[in-house]
């Protein structure tokens, strides 16, 4: 059995940022399928954790199927069900409007909120969250504005990504939606809950028992994934598969005004490396 590297010895658990990680937009990163195998073969408890809230978690686990890599629902956290979880904790079964997908309103109903739809319950509204929404429209800005304005709702977010990478070019991401409505309420989100925030990674240590020093995070990303990961406390590890290149790497050291929360521990071109070779 190939054994880690040294420095990653005793780890009980590896959280894996999904796109850039684990796959680049429909393809599987090579060898991403036997890596994870050779983690769970060394009982290696395994976690998936994104800012992507379109999506359910039975999605990502039907998509990594594809890629010969099994899970389970329950292995997602998505900014969606980190989002849906805080907010049971927050206030139970309450009614939320929500700018968002699929993915952000089936993990809410699933916890008992009620979304909202119709205007004319504006006032009835605790929350509302916003996430991505690809079909973002004046409508419900305004409908979000009068839950905030006129209503009682408080306001908060699932991640404040500016872009969303997707093939070859950039998309608007989720926070351009968190920008609108804090600037036609004058109001900001009383908290985001996805990546740079610890929130979910500390959701995944505390639902798994382990403890941050025995955690590993690997992303692509330095100011979500690596500052989240620094945050919560565990050993960061930025992977070259994804948006951050070796040569934006370089630079990055080498400027001595860096915030240092965006340092990984550990830099590694792919997977592979966190194994020790065999002779
Ligand atoms: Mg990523």
């Amino acid at each position: 059995m190939s054994e880690l590297i040294k420095e990653l010895q005793g780890t009980k658990i590896a959280i894996f940022d999904l796109d850039g990680v684990i796959y680049r937009g429909k393809d599987l990163i090579p060898n991403v399928d036997k890596n994870i195998q050779r983690l769970k073969d060394k009982s290696i408890k395994i976690a998936y954790n994104s800012n992507n809230s379109t999506a359910t978690r039975q999605t990502y686990a039907d998509l990594l199927k594809k890629f010969n890599i099994s899970s389970k629902p329950s292995d997602f956290y998505t900014s969606a069900s980190i989002t849906s979880e805080e907010i049971t904790r927050i206030k139970p079964n309450s009614n939320i409007f929500v700018i968002g997908e699929i993915g952000l309103r089936e993990e809410l109903k699933a916890k008992g909120h009620k979304i909202i739809h119709s205007e004319s319950d504006y006032s009835k509204v605790d929350f509302v969250i916003v996430g991505l929404d690809r079909e973002f429209n004046y409508h419900n800005l305004a409908m979000a504005q009068r839950c905030i304005l006129e209503g009682k709702a408080l306001f908060y977010a699932t991640n404040d990504d500016a872009t969303l990478p997707v093939k070859n070019r950039f998309l608007p991401g989720a926070g351009v939606m968190v920008k609108a409505v804090e600037v036609c309420t004058g109001i900001k989100p009383i908290t985001t809950f996805g990546k740079p925030q610890p929130t979910g990674i500390e959701l995944i240590l505390q639902e798994n028992n382990i403890s941050p020093e025995r955690a590993l995070m690997f992303g692509d990303r330095l100011n979500t994934d690596i500052i989240a990961g620094n945050r919560a406390g565990v050993k960061t590890i930025l992977v070259l598969t994804g948006v951050t290149s070796p040569k934006m790497m370089e630079e990055i050291k080498n400027n001595p005004n860096i915030d240092k929360e965006l340092l990984p521990n550990m830099i590694i071109d792919n997977l592979d490396a966190i194994f020790e070779k065999k002779n």
